[in-house]
């Protein structure tokens, strides 16, 4: 029987406890499986345990595709994903505003192997096009990008890749299953740091990737020589917390709405970056290839006369750190976090002032988040 998505959430991939008939799927910690079944041949690292093979069946009903794999983060996805569809002397385009930790890894690891890769200059399609060549197999893009989130049309970059033989990986990390489906898009190969919004509490590391059979089956050829499958508490853990991910990206949602617009409006602040703004350029784009709603991260551009570190002491409730997607708040500051790395130019090039702040929206009651949010600005205009 097929349901709808918030069922599928609940019930897809579930374990049946035959034999005491518990509610929740029961947790197989073993690392040993009997042999005599030739059709098993069951082992963590070949991604094929009752636990496993239950929450990829999840995250792929989720994301619209037809079979999933499970990695110990995001980056064990990524990499996977990556060097399975890739022989030296490929050139690969990626986007310009990528995830950090994506970034290093390219291009630390690319040149070793032979893999050419690029960077688009802008996020249109036609940025995407100048950067393809003969060599090119695939496009690699985040949409919403971080930290400004930027919007990327997802079908034209998928006609664009079809149209050229290339394969597609879009990071759906930011907007979640319950935002944005890519594959329904036309986009290959969906992949995810389940660290965020899938795990959505701060407390596991996972990554997934969703595909059709054919990319599937090639990562996971690879996948298990590289060894980066998830450990069988954390993904009991992790199926245990995607049965809420549409309760709490909604509230994330409408909470991010809310405070995007209260920032808009006030005096301290000198721009908002939320796609689900009117005022964002991205807007209509982002509300035709997203549904539910836009996501619940923002950033925004604090006037200079506020003081950054004072404004960071003073708050009561959002929490600096890293990381984002759990119910708690939490902030950063993108240029001596996640693009500490990029030099003045490239941050400066990229939009990235020294007083942009971006917040992970959790799911408190978002007065408490304004009343935070509002008095950390007043002290912090007043001490500078
Ligand atoms: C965190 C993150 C990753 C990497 O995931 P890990 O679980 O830390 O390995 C990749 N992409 C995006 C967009 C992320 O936010």
């Amino acid at each position: 029987m097929k349901f709808k998505n918030k069922t599928s959430c609940i019930h897809s991939g579930e374990l049946k406890d035959l034999e005491y008939k518990g509610a929740v799927s029961p947790l197989y910690m073993s690392t040993s499986y009997a042999f005599d079944d030739v059709d098993s041949n069951r082992y963590p690292r070949y991604f094929n345990t009752p636990n496993q093979t239950a929450l990829a069946q999840k995250i792929s009903v989720l994301e619209k595709g037809e079979k999933g794999l499970i990695f110990s983060s995001g980056m064990a996805a990524i990499s996977s994903s990556l060097f399975s569809n890739l022989e030296s002397g490929d050139h690969v385009v990626f986007q310009n505003d990528l995830y950090g930790g994506t970034r290093n890894f390219i291009k630390k690891q690319f040149p070793k192997y032979g893999i050419e890769f690029s960077f688009s200059l802008g996020l249109e399609v036609s940025d995407f096009e100048r950067e393809l060549r003969p060599n090119t197999v695939g496009i690699y893009i985040e949409t919403p990008s971080n930290p400004l989130f930027k919007i990327i049309d997802l079908r034209k970059v998928s006609r664009l890749a079809k149209d050229n033989k290339c394969w597609t990986i879009v990071d759906n990390t930011f907007a979640s299953p319950v935002n944005q489906n890519p594959i329904k898009l036309g986009i290959d190969m969906v992949v995810h740091s389940a660290t965020k919004y899938l795990g959505g509490h701060s407390d596991i590391s996972a990554g997934a990737v969703v595909s059709n059979n054919f990319f599937i089956d090639k990562i996971y050829d690879h996948a298990k020589n590289f060894g980066g499958n998830l450990s069988e508490f954390s993904t009991w853990l992790l199926e245990r917390s995607i049965k809420t991910v549409f309760l709490r990206v909604e509230a994330q949602n409408r909470n991010a709405m809310d405070l995007a617009k209260f920032l808009e409006k006030n005096q301290f602040i000198s721009s908002v970056y939320y796609p689900g703004l009117e005022s964002h350029p991205d807007y209509l784009i982002a509300k035709n290839q997203m549904h539910g709603g836009f996501g619940g991260m923002l950033s925004f551009e604090m006037n200079e006369n506020i003081n950054t570190s004072k404004f960071l002491k003073s708050l009561r409730l959002i929490k600096p750190s890293t990381s984002l997607g759990g119910i708690e708040s939490t902030l950063v500051i993108p240029r001596s976090t996640s693009h500490a790395l990029l030099s003045e130019e490239e941050r400066l090039n990229q939009g990235i002032s020294d007083n942009l702040i971006r917040i992970s929206i959790g799911i408190e009651d978002p007065e408490d988040l304004k009343i935070d949010l509002q008095n950390s600005f007043n002290i912090a205009a007043n001490e500078s």
